[in-house]
């Protein structure tokens, strides 16, 4: 099943490749290995788009890949992979290399863990055994090309690009997909998305990636789309949490969110994303969206922390304007206490102990608590406020407010006057103010 394309039936644009992955398949081919450009990067260049990272996959154990490069990491340890690291401090680029993986269906990985157990190492290939739950196992069982193709999600992630012969090889018609514009599962649908419920939500990630190049689910692959969700109940809750985030995160927030209405996958993929999707069309989270996509677009970062903070406001505005009201018998709380609380409640609430979020969470209060002290435009106060760390952040979402109307325009406008004038200037700023 195998097809070797030739540069004149795919069209890729070699200058399109990145020079460092270059080095690595050169440095593969010539220590003997077979040695290819794979996944979304191939995707990526056969649809005339600059991939934004390149991944190699090789015959090379990690061990034989570390060798074979000066800066090589391997990481990991349920999938183990080799980083292969150029340049220096910001500007270093990596390549991630993973050795060609076995295709086991359940069946098969059963039994490669009975193996293990009776007669180890019996396995030609298998490196690293370490737990008896199979996972770990089964992910680092080194296969042919062909095994290693048939494990991957759609047929146009799995194709295997050879920068040097400029060959595309190709076991599952992902060139012919490519060219009909079509995103189709590998194998049967239901079974993979069964295998590994997180597709599902990848499948809606490509399918509004895609979706403005044209691109249409085959229907076989969109038809059980909708009966899977439930398996994604489980899915370890930081796995879809990192999903949401790639969903949200990849340029094409608003139209995710367009698939998943479309699909109806509105609801039931992870409580935090159905608030994401209700709020979608309220005009503060629309505009975070939409700032979101662009940043992306234009190449610049993006935190998970201001997003989610801006989808959560409103539960945030609530509680804090309720913590406000006057009571009888009991003393007013101070604002600053209130809205501490109201942030407590909105966290619990809808963030819950996603585990190892620690930062992402401190960062979203800091732009949440951040807000009253735009107010206090008097003192000594505003220049503390600008030296703090993630002012930045904080007067981004103070935009945003200011945007819809929730604050005046002037406000923002001062914000933005006073980040960048001279302390002189600042001081008189805040005289203006008396
Ligand atoms: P992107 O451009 O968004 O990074 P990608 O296709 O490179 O898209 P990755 O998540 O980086 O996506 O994965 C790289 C490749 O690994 C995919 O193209 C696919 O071949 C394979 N892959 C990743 N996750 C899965 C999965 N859950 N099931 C099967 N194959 C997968
Ligand atoms: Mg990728």
């Amino acid at each position: 099943k195998r097809e070797d394309v030739p540069v004149q039936v795919h069209g890729i644009d070699p200058k399109l490749v990145d020079q460092r992955a270059l080095d690595v398949v050169h440095t593969l081919k010539q220590a003997g290995f077979e040695a290819y450009i794979v996944g979304g990067a191939v995707r990526d260049l056969l649809l005339g788009l600059r991939p934004k990272d390149f991944d190699v996959a090789t015959s090379a154990t990690p061990e034989q890949v570390k060798g074979l490069f000066r800066r090589a990491f391997i990481i990991g340890r349920r999938f183990r992979i080799v980083h292969v690291i150029y340049g220096r401090g910001r500007e270093h680029e990596m390549i991630e290399v993973s050795t060609f993986r076995a295709y086991l269906d359940s069946a098969a990985a059963e039994q490669v863990t009975g193996n293990e157990r009776t007669s180890k190492g019996q396995l030609a290939g298998m490196t690293h055994a370490v737990d008896a739950s199979g996972r770990v196992l089964r992910d680092n069982v080194w296969g042919p090309i062909e095994h290693d193709a048939a494990r991957r999600d759609f047929s146009i992630n799995a194709m295997y690009y050879d920068p040097e012969s400029q060959t595309v090889v190709d076991f599952h018609h992902g060139i012919r997909d490519a060219k009909k514009k079509t995103l189709r599962m590998i194998g049967d649908a239901a079974t993979r998305y069964r295998e590994d419920p997180v597709r599902i939500i990848r499948a809606v990630r490509f399918a509004a990636k895609l979706n403005a190049l044209g691109f249409q689910f085959d229907p076989k692959t969109r038809e059980p789309l909708v009966a899977s969700r439930n398996l994604l109940a489980d899915v370890p809750q930081s796995r879809l949490f990192d999903e949401m985030l790639k969903l949200l995160q990849t340029g094409h927030a608003l139209a995710s969110i367009e698939q998943l209405k479309a699909h109806g996958l509105a609801n039931g993929i992870y409580p935090l994303l159905d608030v994401v999707v209700q709020r979608a069309d309220d005009p503060f989270v629309k505009l975070a969206l939409q700032d979101t996509d662009r940043r992306v677009g234009e190449g610049k970062p993006v935190a998970p922390s201001f997003l989610l903070a801006c989808v959560l406001w409103a539960d945030v505005r609530k509680g804090w304007s309720q913590r406000l009201q006057p009571r009888p018998n009991q003393r007013p709380t101070p604002p600053v206490a209130a809205l501490q609380d109201a942030v407590d409640d909105a966290f619990d609430a809808r963030i819950g102990d996603v585990s190892g979020r620690g930062k992402l969470g401190a960062d979203m209060r800091e732009i949440w608590m951040m807000q009253p002290r735009f107010d206090k435009r008097v003192g000594s106060s505003p220049f503390s406020l600008v030296d703090q760390a993630r002012f930045r952040a904080g007067f981004d979402f103070l935009r945003l407010r200011a945007q819809v109307g929730e604050v005046e325009e002037e406000l923002a406008h001062w914000w933005e006057t006073f980040q960048s004038v001279s302390d002189e200037m600042r001081d008189d700023m805040i005289d203006a103010q008396r």
